[in-house]
Parts: C-alpha cells; structure tokens; sequence
C-alpha cells in the first residue's frame, strides 16, 4: 500500500522531508514546522494530465520554501503545474504558504468563506467584504458570532483575583520540544450540522435553525455563555466603526479577564504576532463551494464542513474509497485543540462534538489527517475523542463542586504540567473556556461576575 520515498535535503537546514505514496495516487509530504508538532502534513492530487492539487501546503518560513522547491524537483514538477491549492483550515501551519504558492504557480487557493473571515479575523488582512452582513447568509457575521467577547472590565487582573500564577511563572517561552501536550496541537472544528450523514455545508445550511454555526449564533439567545456576553461584544464591534480592533488586542484582554495574569495575557500579543510571518503573503482566495464535490486528483471528493478546531474547517471525503482527508478535523494520538476565541465560534466544543458525530457516519476506509500519519479505524478514534471531551467536562465540573473559579484557574488544574510554552498556554485557555462555555450550555455551571473578572460556579441545584 505505501512507497515511502525519502531524500535528504542539499541544505543541512532544511532537514529531511519525507514523500511517501498512498493508494488513489495521494502523496503525503511531511513539511516542518515548529515544535511541539514539528511536522504537518500536505497532500498532493495529481491528476493525471500534468497538474495537481496542493492540501495545506504548510506554514511559510524559509525552511518550508526549501522543502518545497526540493518536493517539486525530487517530483519533477514545475509550479505552473499546481493548479489547485485546498486549505482545510485557516490555521498557519496549513494555510500559511498557499499565498506564496499562489504567487509562484498562479493556482487557485480554495478555502471556505467561513475560514477565510476567520483568517482575515486572525491575520489581520481586515474584515472581508460583506462580514458586517454575515457569512453568505449562512452564518452570523465575525462581530455577531462573538458571543463570546467577555465584559472586559478595565483593570482587571489575575492578579487582583488572587490566584497564584504558580505552574505558569516558570514559562521559560521557548518551546519544549515535546510534542506530549495534546492542548498544543492547534486546531479543529465549526459548521456542524447536527449529527445526520450530511456534515457538509449543505447540511449545515438546511438546518440552519438547529446546528452548526448559524445555530449556535441562534442559541446565543438561550442564555449561557454566549447569552451573557454576546449583547456587549456586539456592541464593541458596531461601536468599532470600521476600526475593528486585532485578536492580537482583543485576546489577552479576553485571557486577562478570565483571570490569567497580566504577565502572561501580555505575553499572547507577542506570540500571535510571531505568526504572521508563517502567513505572509495571503493569498486571494476562491470559496469552496460547499454543496459541490471538488475535483482533485482525477477523483471527486466531498466537502465536508465541521468546527470546533477552526470555524469553516473542511474535510474531504472520497465515497468510493473511504478516504477522507481531515486536516485537523480529527487525528491520531492528539486531542485537536477546541478553542473558545473571541469574536469567533461562542460555542466551539458543541460544534466539535457535533462534527465528529456527522463525520463518524461517513465509512472510512483511510483518514489522512494534517499531524501524524495516515490512519484506519476512524472510528474507533473519533469515539476515543468524544469520551475525552466528555471526561474533561466532568473534570472541569469537579472542580467547580469546590467553589467558584476563574477560567484560568481551572485551565491550571486541568492542564497542570503540561504546559510549558506561550503556544501551549495559549491552547490550554481557550480549551478550558471551550469546556466551561459547554457546560454552562448544559446548564451544569454557571457564570457569574466578581470585582476581580469572570467566574464560573456549579449550577445551583434544580429547585
Ligand atoms: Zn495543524
């Protein structure tokens, strides 16, 4: 089944870049990237006319234009032939060197609309036109959608709050070099429908009042999370006035309130401006269609739109082989990353479980994911990873049994050890509030407000 093909590099810097052959013609091409995962994964489609498709061409750094100027001679490929660039999600370890690409090959990069706002949200090339009206109709605008924008109370502080900054005063912020953190994996899921076969766009779009996105969007007046939150954030971004402030603004102040530290919120600006590099230049982007199959490879494939990990993140499923390409949809050893983001998804984990639901329906053959390597048994994986939500959950609500608590503090709790970066601090928040934003939608916790920031409590017993 597989061919491996290895070649070294000319340059000792580039390190070693593996191709290895798949059946339907897939190849896998390990591009670095930075530690903890250090590798992702781009596939190339030919279609046997001479072009092919590039998958998630990987983060753009000097050490992945190497690598890929030596894929395409050890292929004996020029860039004219690369006619399609597919991204799976906005994250720049897969959607990083599809501008750079483009400029060499003049390819088209297919994405959805969905994480094309969400690049724009987070890689500050702006607002994309018709964000202030929504997502083509089908999902709420950036602005509306950030139900999850907390009520930032000036001077606020960890600190204030008293809670010990403990495991994370000891950040050297330099990387680890493990890759045992699963809260560093990166990224996951959004557009869920709710649970039926068709996970797609489609799905999500006929049931636009129960699932995915626009659902979500909708449950914000259910109360919960989003509900508490979601009136002010609006009224942030209206009262913006074309001058919507950058994640790069936005998110420490979200930490801070949370109750991280200011000597660590402050220290998530630096480190999501240090990606902007890895996505520089972006590229012009054409929308994936998502009712449509996408010719690749000779093969037509079924796009099929989840959330959770990245909003608008999409796999590709081909029916008559069973093989699905999931970015970080789902993957093998690691936990995709479920971030609660301001100014994105308000309720990232249900629409994580709900997209590992939809894809566990599909029979497949051979996952390819975006880390690790090409797996069976998918779905034995996407069980392993619905029970390790949900033992999250229960461990999250645990804690709460205890007394109220800050999402930091909980997010020291459950990831106590383990982490040991920016990068790493950075995933394990978000995945805490991710959890604690779904538990406050189960009604098993609740928020409340404190002089010192947001807490969340154990939901007061029925009657
Ligand atoms: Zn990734």
């Amino acid at each position: 089944m597989v061919s491996g093909r290895r070649f070294r590099g000319g340059d000792e810097q580039v390190g070693t870049v593996q191709i290895t052959s798949w059946d339907g013609g897939i190849l896998q091409v390990s591009v670095p990237m930075d530690p903890p995962l250090r590798q992702v994964n781009s596939y190339i489609l030919p279609d046997g006319e001479g072009g092919i498709t590039v998958i998630d061409p990987g983060p753009h750094s000097a050490e992945t234009e190497q690598a890929w100027q030596q894929v395409l001679q050890e292929l004996n490929l020029v860039w004219t032939q690369i006619r399609e660039v597919v991204v799976t999600h906005h994250h720049p370890d897969h959607y990083g060197l599809a501008g750079w690409m483009q400029e060499r090959s003049g390819c088209l990069v297919r994405m959805t609309e969905r994480a094309h706002a969400e690049a724009s949200w987070m890689w500050g090339a702006g607002p994309p036109a018709g964000l202030d009206k929504g997502i083509d109709g089908r999902g709420p605008a950036v602005g509306e959608a950030s139900g999850n924008l907390p009520k930032y109370a000036e001077g606020s502080s960890g600190a204030d709050a008293g809670i010990d900054a403990g495991i994370w005063s000891n950040l050297g912020l330099s990387f680890s070099g493990s890759d045992a953190a699963s809260c560093g994996s990166g990224y996951g899921y959004d557009e869920a429908a709710d649970g039926g076969t068709d996970c797609g766009y489609a799905g999500a779009a006929g049931k636009e009042s129960e699932g995915g996105y626009a659902g979500a969007a909708g449950r914000e007046n259910e109360g919960g999370y989003a509900g508490l939150v979601g009136k002010e954030s609006k009224d942030r971004f209206a009262g913006a006035a074309g001058r919507l402030p950058g994640i790069n603004e936005v998110l420490p102040r979200f930490f801070a309130s949370h109750g991280m530290p200011e000597h660590l919120a402050s220290e998530i600006r630096g480190h999501l401006e240090s990606f902007l590099p890895q996505v520089t230049p972006q590229p012009g982007v054409t929308y994936l269609h998502p009712e449509a199959p996408l010719r690749m490879g000779g093969r037509d494939w079924l796009p099929l739109i989840t959330g959770g990990h990245a909003p608008g993140h999409v796999s590709l499923y081909h029916a008559a082989s069973g093989q699905l390409i999931c970015g970080d949809a789902v993957l093998p050893q690691i936990s995709p990353n479920v971030s609660l983001l301001p100014g994105s998804d308000p309720q990232p984990l249900l629409t994580f479980l709900e997209g590992l639901r939809c894809l566990r329906s599909y029979p497949v053959s051979m996952a390819f994911p975006g880390h690790r390597e090409p797996f069976s048994g998918f779905t034995a994986r996407v069980d392993s990873l619905l029970r390790h939500h949900e033992e999250r959950l229960q461990q999250a609500e645990a804690l709460l049994a205890a007394g109220p608590l800050s999402g930091f503090a909980v997010c020291e709790a459950l990831f106590r050890g383990r982490v040991t970066s920016v990068h790493q601090l950075r995933f394990a928040m978000s995945e805490a509030l991710a959890h604690l934003a779904e538990l406050v939608r189960q009604e098993r916790a609740v928020l409340t407000e404190s002089s010192s920031g947001i807490l969340f409590a154990a939901a007061p017993l029925p009657g």
